[in-house]
């Protein structure tokens, strides 16, 4: 039989009040995957990862993490089920070190045992981070913070880790230094979703791809078979 997928989303509406975000998503990932959910600013990216991991509640629809509901779970407890979210904008804690900002990713009590193996192993992905581990994530540089950032979600052992515009603000140079990391996080059996507004890199990067355009999938496929010229089109809804 085959294996549940790791992650499906079935028909999701969500709403701020009165403002519909999202319109009946679907979307699946299998086990393994490098997935990107492609779209412009406004798409209703960021929406649908705040509702995959709990911090908004859907209006309609459901998720399933490996053929478990996880549908109005809160955070804390979609982490334990081995979902982490590297946020828009990074968001390390500044004013904490780096050893400390690693911490706080393996807060849940459940994570917290495999807390010196889950930090060797971002000091071994990451071997800068290691070199930075007294110092304050805020005299970081933005690419740096953004390592930190991945390292942070990467300590609570994710089976799915989910990143928001990893590229936002860094120069081509970082953005290919980590993506080249995110490969090997995926290598080493961490399923990925990718949310980018960069349609070369989320085709070149992904297994396959989602493009959003106003709250909805608007198109989807494997990356390898999708022109950049179809997603654009699909990107801007021409
Ligand atoms: P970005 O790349 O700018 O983050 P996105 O694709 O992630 O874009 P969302 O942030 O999910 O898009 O926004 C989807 C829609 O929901 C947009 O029209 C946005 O204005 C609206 N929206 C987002 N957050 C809120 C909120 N807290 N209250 C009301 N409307 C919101």
């Amino acid at each position: 039989m085959k294996d549940a997928p790791a992650l499906k989303v079935s028909g999701l509406d969500v709403h701020y009040k009165d403002f519909q975000a999202l319109w009946g998503v679907s979307i699946e990932i299998e086990k393994g995957e490098i997935v990107s959910v492609i779209g412009a600013n406004g798409a209703g990216k960021s929406t649908l990862l705040k509702t995959v991991m709990g911090l908004l509640a859907p209006t309609r629809g459901t998720i399933e993490l490996f053929g478990e509901r996880i549908d109005g779970l809160r955070p804390h407890e979609t982490v334990p089920r081995g979902l982490a979210l590297v946020p828009e904008g990074r968001r390390v804690f500044s004013r904490m070190t780096v050893y400390e900002n690693l911490v706080m990713g393996s807060y849940p009590p459940k994570i917290r045992a495999g807390r010196d193996e889950g930090m060797a192993r971002i000091y071994d992905l990451f071997p800068v981070l290691k070199d930075r581990h007294h110092q304050m994530a805020s005299t970081l540089s933005g690419g740096e913070q953004q390592m930190l950032a991945i390292g942070r979600a990467m300590m609570s052992r994710p089976k799915i880790l989910i990143c928001d515009e990893l590229s936002l603000g860094l120069a081509p140079v970082i953005i290919q230094d980590i993506y080249k990391r995110l490969v090997q996080i995926n290598r080493d059996g961490t399923t990925i979703v990718l949310v980018e507004q960069d349609v070369q890199r989320s085709l070149k990067a992904a297994d396959r791809v989602y493009v959003m355009l106003e709250g909805k999938v608007v198109l989807q496929g494997d990356a390898a078979s999708l022109s950049v010229d179809e997603v654009k089109k699909a990107y801007f809804g021409i």
